[in-house]
């Protein structure tokens, strides 16, 4: 089912079949372009489709908006070794929902892209990593599975073309970690969930330390509708190097919360006003964390720009996973950046140092000032102590914990300082102690 009512200012590639009646089924599917696409990749060869893929400007969905075309460039094939297929559906992070829906609603397009995928390189192999929260959604899948190998879409000799391929769920046990590709990787392999030194990139030493193509869920649902439009059609659609549609999840404060599929591009004001129906109780806009509770906030005079990769990377924060979080005047910044940094402590797999000892003390410090026990000197060691962790981690999430917090301070410095107003350790010193 979809949670909100869908806009009319959408544009629906991924989410198309989402409002049909049973959309989960294998006939709804056939009957709207189910599988049209890798009949049509049957016909190609593997650098046609990663051409068609390059030429689309597809970046991964899932968070850093690598070039999905290129990654599947990098992976070598005919190694005459097995290859591997991954979902990373290991959706976790906060104000992020939409992989669920498409799981939800559209398991069979989502199995099409990753056959395309898998033809592409021909493996044999592919497992979907659901998150441990989401377990409800192995029945829908594995329901689709079933259906998909009695039509003859996964198994043996596929439609006839010679090649064989089997999909397999797996759940993880809920830690944010794992959306890590390679903590993904270890978790799935029966591991403990933390990452993996950097090179080898999965492309190369993946799954089970074999080639592997190791995609976002909404990343694979995009492919089939490039196979069968063709890339430049989904490059139109959005802007230079930033192709397609992308489902932005809209959450906060405003009238009409929700999941929209929207062109790559689209206005972020536009986005709260038209799409999400404006601000909640006519309240003013203070400021938005626009890609997931990891990418630095933008104050409401920034908010004026494209919502794609590229543009929000030079506004100095990021796109991310495509969680848009709406506050409104009365927001209390140092409260959301409190409540940020609690999770990144409680989250971190605690494998390296600057992570593990830097959300520590980020979120002991911030709850002391939080409440009422901050001194002036606080607000430069908070903003010191990020700094210290950003690029000095194993893996992102460390910079995932540090850039937001960065930003709270950097922007919302005033409402930092007006907590020291009612500070009691500001007023005597001597008394503070970390
Ligand atoms: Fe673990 Fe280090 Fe990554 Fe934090 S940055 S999650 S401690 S590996």
């Amino acid at each position: 089912m979809r949670y909100n009512e869908p806009s009319p200012l959408e544009t629906r590639i991924v989410s198309q079949r989402f409002d049909l009646p049973n959309p989960t089924s294998i006939d709804t599917y056939l009957a709207n372009d189910g599988y049209v696409a890798v009949k049509k990749a049957f016909e190609m060869t593997p650098e046609q489709i990663i051409e068609e893929l390059k030429t689309s400007a597809l970046r991964g969905r899932g968070g850093a908006g690598f070039p999905a075309g290129m990654k599947w460039s990098f992976v070598p094939r005919n190694t005459g070794k097995a290859s591997y297929i991954i979902c990373n559906s290991d959706e976790s992070e906060p104000a992020t929902c939409k992989d669920r829906l498409l799981m939800e609603n559209d398991p069979h397009q989502l199995f099409e892209g990753m056959l395309i995928a898998g033809w592409t390189i021909r493996a044999n192999k592919g497992y979907i990593f659901v998150r441990g929260e989401y377990r409800y959604l192995i029945e829908i899948l594995e329901r689709a599975i079933a259906e998909a190998y009695d039509r003859g879409y996964l198994g043996k000799n596929i439609l006839g073309s010679g090649w064989d391929f089997d999909l397999y769920t797996h759940t993880g046990a809920g830690a944010y970690e794992c959306g890590e590709e390679t903590a993904l990787l270890e978790s799935l392999e029966g591991k403990r969930g933390v990452p993996r030194l950097k090179p080898p990139f999965p492309a190369v030493a993946g799954a089970f330390q074999a080639p592997t193509i190791l995609n976002n869920c909404e990343t694979f649902s995009a492919v089939p509708w490039i196979l069968r439009n063709g890339g430049q059609a989904f490059a139109d659609l959005g802007t230079p190097k930033n192709g397609g549609t992308r489902l932005v999840c809209i959450s906060g404060h405003v009238n009409r919360p929700g999941v929209y599929e929207m062109k790559m591009g689209y206005n972020i004001l536009a986005l709260i006003n038209d799409v999400a129906g404006g601000m909640r109780n006519g309240k003013k806009l203070k400021a938005v964390i626009p890609g997931g509770s990891s990418s630095p906030v933008l104050r409401a005079d920034e908010c004026d720009i494209p919502y794609d990769f590229d543009s929000l990377a030079k506004a100095k924060s990021m796109a991310g996973s495509g969680g848009l979080v709406v506050l409104d005047e009365d927001t209390d910044m140092v409260a959301v950046a409190l409540r940020t940094i609690k999770f990144y402590a409680h989250e971190s797999c605690g494998w390296c140092i600057p992570c593990r000892e830097g959300t520590t003390w980020l979120k002991k410090i911030l709850t002391r000032f939080h409440e009422g026990g901050g001194r002036p000197e606080d607000i430069d060691l908070i903003a010191e102590l990020a700094d210290n962790m950003l690029g000095r981690t194993f893996c992102a999430l460390g910079d995932a914990a540090a850039m937001p917090t960065t930003g709270f301070i950097t922007k919302f410095r005033n409402e930092f300082e007006e907590y020291l107003k009612k500070s009691h350790v500001a007023r005597v010193p001597q008394l503070a102690l970390v």
